[in-house]
């Protein structure tokens, strides 16, 4: 039903409703006109039979009695009244066999009535004494007058003839009434003739009508019903072209255009969906491929997660995500341009399409991060062994113009049916594990459930730690470096120290990395130099040679344009030398940087005075290059070089190498992570200038640290304790 009411509204409809309505005025115009003719001719024709059968009657009276009647005939020499010969008029007008043969005889002519009427002088009404009507069983109809009210009088009794439909038995029928006058030239009588029933003329009028609204419903019927036929086969293209151009902005893939071949206006309309059709695949390549590597875009990458994770939480084919990225690329770039940046990631863009095969789903997301999607991820093993296999296709030697370049990945892998809900979560829960692998780099990490409680863990302490620095809740501990041959004070580590209302103690091997991660470093970094210049005119006022005071910098402290003006603000605020600081930097300092620019700064740091040390030396990414070259006062060797030293010779021989390397370059050494005696002698014996350990003290607070100085210097050297 509602099917025929949208088809109602439709321009086939329409049409026909249109070609309907035109042709039923064409025939109601026709019709009418026809009728109306019909109309005029059937009145006139009757008007000439009735007066040509009237005149013949009078005619035929005043012939076949010509001895009681006379015709009086117009100008024209027409009869129009008869008139009795003799005077009475009673006998002359009364029933009679001859009058009533004649007035068969009339009738018979005509194919009519007839009628003979006598005025009656009492009533004055004209009385019918002879008739051609007869009752169904032949005997003679009763008795009839024209009275005062009938159609006819008015013109018989002023002696006129009256034409006009009269009443006859409830009917009416067109008759001639002719005068009949008595010899005086009264009326005395009248002669009626008709030609039948109205009605008949009537009803054959009627049935004219019926059969032209009969005809006119089949025509109309008829051109609806081919009209719409022939408009709806018309309008077919025009219906599919519409369901076509409706599925295309779906998107749903509906094949080639239909009609295009044809010539015409539905041909036309083909070939402009052809155009739009053609340029909708252009925006679509434009929109989701990546211009420098031909890989999908992120747009293409998030739609083609959407499927992948449908299809994993459906169980219709399992899916694993890759994310993968380049360790340090941005050095590449930095220091070979753009240029040569972009040739590398087109080759390993072509390394990881070859690796993952044809099967999976590669795109870029943004400079070095590549995602894969491949379609057979169904353990952790396929998809850890893909991911292996990625990164080793990147170890080959890239040749590029700017010469050979050797590089790694990291990669973070994510099973979508165990570790995803939706895309969102897939493609962080990715992130997260490409961030877990990119921390030592070229290696593949599986997402675990671990991980993102370790990444929530790490977002409540980034919040709470917002927090603590605005409070200054932040505190340092200090960590004396003692010369083991004097025992000494040689200087001071200021270490951070965070106790939350809360949670309690929380370790800066936890919160210094989130701080680096969200930036907070920044603040914390001016926070901590702030306390620690705060404290050391503090002793100064009381007299306390701490020598100086070791601040620990992070790298990305360093970067920061004003990091030179926030050191030398602090030290002008407090009132201090530049040598009573000292600031240390671990070897991270050199990732992602150019020498230039860690020249640039530490000489800039250099130049106001603080001493510089490198922190955590030998654990990271030495440079012997970089020990030679930048402005380094001191060495500070990693605790890992520390431990059992006094049993394991290896250590004792790596850790002597270390030392004279640093001697030979003029850099004062102080040893990490001494905890016992036996560490502290064996050190003592192999001669450095310091060692900061908890052997002879914890990192303590300020108020402590002048008595446990003390006492240290009070104490015997270790070697000598053991000895002793
Ligand atoms: P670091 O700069 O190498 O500091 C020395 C770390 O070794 C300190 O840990 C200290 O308590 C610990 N330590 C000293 N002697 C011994 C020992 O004999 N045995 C053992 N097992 N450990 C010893 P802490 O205070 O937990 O700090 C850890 C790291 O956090 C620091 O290593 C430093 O890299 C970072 N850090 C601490 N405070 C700050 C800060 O204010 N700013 C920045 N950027 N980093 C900081
Ligand atoms: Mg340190
Ligand atoms: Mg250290």
């Amino acid at each position: 039903m509602s099917g025929f009411f949208s088809f109602l509204k439709g321009t086939t409809a329409r049409a026909t409703a249109l070609l309907v309505l035109i042709v039923s005025v064409s025939i109601l115009i026709t019709a009418t006109l026809g009728y109306f003719k019909l109309y005029e001719v059937t009145a006139t024709n009757s008007a000439i039979r009735i007066d040509r059968a009237a005149r013949a009657a009078t005619a035929l009276f005043a012939e076949r009695l010509a001895s009681e009647f006379t015709a009086i005939r117009d100008e024209n020499g027409r009869p129009q009244a008869l008139q009795l010969k003799g005077t009475d008029t009673e006998a002359a007008l009364s029933f009679r066999q001859d009058h009533d043969a004649l007035l068969k005889e009339i009738g018979a002519i005509n194919q009519g009535a007839a009628n003979l009427f006598r005025l009656n002088p009492e009533t004055q009404a004209f009385d019918r004494f002879a008739t051609t009507f007869r009752k169904p069983d032949g005997s003679m109809p009763p008795p009839m007058s024209i009275g005062i009210l009938h159609p006819a009088y008015d013109n018989l009794i002023n002696n006129r003839p009256h034409l006009g439909e009269v009443p006859v038995m409830g009917r009416l029928r067109l008759a001639y009434l002719t005068p009949i006058q008595a010899a005086s030239g009264a009326v005395a009588g009248a002669l009626a003739v008709d030609v039948g029933w109205v009605d008949d003329l009537v009803a054959a009028k009627t049935e004219l009508r019926w059969q032209i609204i009969v005809a006119a419903g089949l025509i109309l019927v008829l051109v609806a019903a081919f009209g719409a036929a022939g408009m709806g086969a018309e309008m077919k293209p025009l219906r599919v072209l519409a369901r076509y151009a409706d599925d295309l902005a779906a998107g749903v893939p509906s094949g080639a255009v239909p009609y295009s071949t044809r010539d015409d206006e539905i041909g036309a309309l083909a070939q402009g969906l052809k155009r739009v059709v053609a340029l909708q695949d252009k925006l679509a390549h434009l929109a989701y491929t990546d211009s420098l590597t031909g890989l999908s875009n992120r747009g293409r990458y998030l739609s083609d997660l959407d499927t992948a994770l449908r299809e994993s939480l459906s169980g219709k084919r399992k899916w694993a995500l890759i994310h993968l990225d380049l360790d340090k690329f941005k050095k590449i770039n930095d220091a070979y341009g753009q240029t040569a940046g972009d040739s590398l990631l087109k080759e390993v863009a072509s390394r990881i399409k070859e690796t993952a095969g044809d099967g999976a789903r590669i795109a870029r997301l943004a400079a070095d991060h590549f995602t894969i999607l491949i379609g057979d991820g169904r353990s952790t093993d396929q998809a850890s062994a893909l991911a292996g296999k990625l990164l080793s296709a990147l170890h080959q030697p890239i040749e590029l113009r700017a010469g050979e370049f050797h590089v790694t990945g990291s990669a973070g892998i994510v099973l979508l049916q165990h570790d995803a809900r939706d895309a969102d979560e897939a493609h962080r829960n990715a992130g997260l594990a490409l961030r877990k692998a990119k921390a030592t780099g070229d290696r593949a990490v599986i997402f675990s459930s671990e991980l993102h409680d370790e990444s929530e863990n790490n977002i409540r302490i980034e919040r709470m730690l917002r927090l603590a620095i605005q409070e200054r809740e932040i505190e340092i501990h200090f960590q004396p470096q003692i010369d083991p041959a004097t025992n000494q004070l040689a200087g001071v580590e200021a270490l951070a120290r965070w106790t939350h209302p809360a949670e309690g103690p929380i370790s800066p091997g936890l919160f210094i990395p989130i701080a680096e991660s969200s930036g907070q470093i920044v603040d914390l970094g001016t926070l901590i130099l702030d306390l620690a210049c705060e404290q050391a005119a503090k002793w100064r006022e009381k007299n306390f040679d701490f020598k100086h005071i070791s601040v620990n910098v992070s790298p990305i402290q360093l970067w920061q344009s004003n990091f030179v003006a926030v050191v030398k603000d602090a030290l002008k605020r407090h009132g201090l030398s530049g040598n009573e600081i000292c600031i240390e930097i671990t070897e991270g300092v050199f990732v992602d940087q150019s020498e230039r620019r860690i020249e640039t700064v530490l000489s800039a740091i250099r130049e106001l005075g603080v001493l510089l040390s490198l922190d955590d030396f030998g654990s990271g990414y030495s440079s012997l290059g970089y020990l030679n070259r930048l402005p380094f006062d001191q060495l500070k060797v990693d605790r890992s070089f520390v431990s059992d030293i006094d049993t394991d010779v290896r250590k004792q021989k790596v850790l002597r190498g270390i030392l004279e390397l640093g001697r030979g370059l003029g850099f004062s050494i102080v040893i990490e992570g001494a905890e016992t005696g036996e560490e502290v002698a064996v050190i003592r014996q192999m001669g450095c200038d310091a060692i900061q350990g908890f052997y002879y003290s914890r990192p303590a607070p300020a108020l402590l640290i002048p008595e446990v100085v003390k006492k240290i210097a009070r104490s015997q050297p270790a070697s000598d304790a053991r000895t002793a």
